[in-house]
């Protein structure tokens, strides 16, 4: 086993620059473990064709990859230019033209999509646009025009987002748009599907319902990134599978100076309610032109890690950047620095004590007993993944093997932090065999050695979900082989 095996899980955006011969590949060997198809960008067949090309590579790599498709969301977005993009001088006036046919802009002006900007802004609003890197002073409001100043000199693209600082844009969470999408997603067979902008608890469990509707048993993602959800995070936390710290339009609502606490009480809160985190957003921006990170990056990236996160996300660094691969294996890099220093907090005394399941119960003693036993490996024989998610939500040095015969369950364990999923059929084995099969499974893959100590966790009935209920102290044998470990 390679002595530091990357333990924090890494999602990269496919875009334009991940299309090119052989980029998906080399990003996939540099250890992208889930990638994201952003479907506020590209036309859904762009989308499903790098799903399949994924799914091909990840298949011909003998990799598990997840995939999550982000819905756009009620994002409010600028319209094109005339040439792509223009350049925006301080103190010039600049007009936002909310109307379904406004001519390509220019300097002087652009179109909006949504109709009803003029009625949410007024005189003397701040409108962040491209996540704050442009900003336009609303002067006045003269029917479906926004007469703004332009506060400094910037260049501005096809587009890109628009934000109120401090928020209002009040346009609810699911479009009519993201509905459509939920069921392009379920087409494709996303593992994860994430809601953008989502305000409560109830904005999960209508995409979660519009999901299954469609047959997808996709984990869904709740991207934390408007103050409303902020205020009902606990919620909406419990109503998701996975978080995402959206620090992008996160930052632009609720100011910058706001977000290294926001982002760390975010993967607090869902760590405590067991559930995956994922850390998002620029997080090595530099990159998009730059063949190496700057300083701060890779101390916010690391940080990220310290602060518990289970994944951290590269957005234009791969979709639309210069170095793709590069990025990549910076973020890899950095991860596994942080790592070394990531001291695991395994604090049984803070654990929960009002348990609810036994899967969780059985995860909870065999995080205890590594702790205290010093093992090699824990091996969890899981149908859903959640005793692997319940397993990786200690922070140990020892590695989570989740063994499942369902491809979907393997997929959504990519997301978890220290948890390596293995394809492995159970075929009505008798769990004691099971047991040895695994172990002589990951013993030729030359992941356990011989004399090894492992936790083997199971339930009885292994075809249901959540019946773990049994936990085994194992030793490996010479033929890689399990035997039952008696001395300590
Ligand atoms: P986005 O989401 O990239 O889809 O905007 C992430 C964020 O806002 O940080
Ligand atoms: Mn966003």
């Amino acid at each position: 086993m390679p002595e530091h095996r990357r333990r924090t899980r890494i999602l990269a955006t496919l875009g334009p620059s991940t299309d090119g011969e052989g980029v998906l590949e080399a990003l996939l060997r540099a250890g992208v473990d889930v990638v994201r198809l952003n479907f506020s960008h590209g036309a859904v067949d762009d989308q499903r064709r790098r799903a399949r090309a994924v799914r091909e590579t990840a298949e011909r790599l003998g990799m598990e990859v997840g995939i999550l498709v982000d819905l756009p969301g009620p994002k409010i977005r600028i319209e094109k230019f005339e040439g792509g993009r223009a350049e925006l001088k301080a103190g010039n006036r600049f007009d936002l033209v909310a109307s379904g046919d406004a001519p390509p802009g220019d300097a002087t002006q652009v179109g909006v999509s949504y109709l009803g900007l003029p009625g949410d802004v007024a005189p003397g609003d701040l409108l962040l646009l491209d996540d704050g890197v442009v900003q336009l002073r609303v002067e006045a409001v003269e029917g479906e025009r926004i007469v703004t100043e332009v506060v400094n000199d910037s260049v501005l693209s096809d587009r890109k987002g628009l934000n109120k600082q401090g928020g209002g844009l009040s346009l609810g969470a699911l479009t009519e748009q993201d509905e459509t999408l939920i069921a392009a997603a379920a087409d494709l067979g996303a593992d994860f599907i994430a809601v953008s902008f989502c305000r409560n608890a109830a904005d999960m469990h209508r995409a979660r319902g519009i999901a299954r509707s469609h047959g997808s048993d996709a984990a869904l993602v709740a991207k934390i990134e408007r103050a409303e959800a902020i205020d009902n995070l606990s919620e909406i936390v419990e109503a998701s599978d996975v978080v995402m710290v959206a620090r992008g339009d996160l930052g632009v609502e609720i100011g910058d100076a706001e977000l290294p606490g926001l982002q760390k009480k975010i993967i607090r809160e869902s760590l405590a309610q067991n559930r995956v985190v994922i850390t998002a957003t620029q997080m090595l921006q530099s990159m998009v032109d730059s063949p190496i990170p700057t300083r701060a990056e890779v101390l916010d990236v690391a940080n990220a890690v310290i602060d518990g996160t289970d994944v951290v996300m590269l957005s234009q660094e791969t979709a639309a950047g210069k170095h793709p691969l590069k990025a990549v294996e910076a973020m890899a890099r950095i991860c596994i620095g942080a790592e070394k220093q990531f001291a695991h907090d395994t604090d049984f005394e803070q654990a929960e004590r009002g348990l609810q399941r036994a899967d969780q119960a059985i995860a909870m003693a065999s995080m205890f007993l590594s702790e205290h036993i010093g093992v090699r490996a824990i091996v969890a024989m899981t149908e859903s993944g959640g005793t692997a998610r319940y397993l990786s939500r200690f922070r140990s040095s020892v590695p989570i093997y989740g063994l499942s015969p369902h491809v979907g369950a393997r997929r959504r364990m990519a997301m978890m932090r220290d948890v390596f999923p293995v394809a492995f059929g159970t075929r009505g084995l008798a769990t004691r065999e099971a047991a040895r099969d695994a172990t002589k499974q990951l013993f030729d893959a030359g992941l356990l050695a011989e004399g090894d100590r492992i936790i083997f966790t199971s339930g009885d009935h292994m075809e249901h979900r959540g019946a773990t209920n049994t936990l085994r102290l194992l030793r490996v044998g010479e033929d890689g082989k399990a035997e039952g470990l008696g001395e300590l």
